[in-house]
């Protein structure tokens, strides 16, 4: 049997600058109680790279659980002082890259972990599963951090060709316009509405846009025609197969019987496939009839 090394250093899974001194456990929850030894940090509202300890405070942070257990983490961390021209005398607490954000009362990894399974499931499902794992959330927790990041995100470069389409919010009740890059497929712009008034106020702050591929829809068609007159309009190709397969559609219901008689072998034998088509030929004229 393989000897397995059981010394685990929990130190090992926290910033290096967070000393832990202390580990307390009660029956649900396991406190880890650390000091900042850090020497700098960077301002978060100026960018500026800050040395000077202004004080220091304890703050108090969720962590991923251990086993079911909740973890707390409480921790003394520095303010720093920023002179910045912008900042002008600011106490700048500090934050742990990829750890712990400014101001943050949970940890990364478990703001990570609460965003991806609300992503998977929902809000409040996630919140419900975390509670499960003793974590401390509710599901209007995890929508302000989806919101937090969701701000934070960088705005999409939108290229010159786009594609534009509608999807329902709630369907027959709410709708919305998404527009897509068609280079890099990915989505540019979420929008309220289908009625093309909003694709309006959009085309104008993107009038780089060249080509558009939209759907059958009159509304985006006037849209892009009103505010880019020379751009190039192009049905999708998926709207082309739609209008194609109607039209075969409608030209085989017309044109084919509604139901073929198959002849039986004896039939034709016994020289009477001529008479056979002849009847054929009349039914077929009989259902165009009926058809319309
Ligand atoms: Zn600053």
């Amino acid at each position: 049997m393989a000897i397995i090394n059981s010394d685990l250093n929990l130190q090992s899974f926290y910033p290096a600058d967070l000393e832990i001194y202390q580990i307390d456990e009660t029956d649900d929850t396991i406190f880890i109680r650390m000091h900042s030894r850090s020497k700098s940090c960077t301002c978060h509202k100026c960018g500026t790279l800050l040395d000077k300890h202004h004080g220091s405070h304890h703050r108090t942070v969720q962590d991923l659980p251990i086993l079911g257990k909740r973890v707390m983490l409480d921790m003394q961390i520095f303010d720093y002082e920023c002179c910045s021209d912008t900042c002008k005398s600011f106490a700048a607490t500090e934050a742990f890259d990829g750890f712990l954000s400014y101001n943050s009362r949970m940890t990364d990894r478990l703001e990570d972990f609460a965003c991806l399974l609300a992503i998977e499931t929902s809000c409040e499902a996630s919140a419900r599963i975390m509670r499960s794992m003793n974590v401390k959330i509710s599901g209007d927790t995890i929508i302000r951090l989806l919101l937090k990041r969701y701000s934070k995100q960088p705005s999409e470069i939108c290229g010159s060709i786009v594609g534009v389409d509608d999807f329902a919010f709630k369907k027959r009740q709410s709708y919305g316009t998404i527009i897509v890059d068609e280079i890099t497929h990915r989505p540019v712009a979420v929008l309220e509405g289908r009625d093309g008034t909003t694709l309006k106020d959009w085309l104008k702050q993107n009038k780089h846009v060249t080509t558009v591929t939209r759907d059958r829809a009159s509304a985006y068609a006037k849209a892009v025609e009103e505010i880019l007159p020379d751009c190039m309009q192009i049905a999708d190709r998926f709207h082309l197969h739609q209008n194609l397969m109607d039209a075969v559609n409608k030209v085989l219901g017309r044109e084919i019987p509604a139901t073929n008689a198959i002849p039986v072998e004896s039939d034709i034998s016994s020289g009477n496939g001529e008479n056979l088509s002849t009847s054929l030929e009349e039914e077929g004229k009989k259902n165009r009839n009926d058809c319309g």
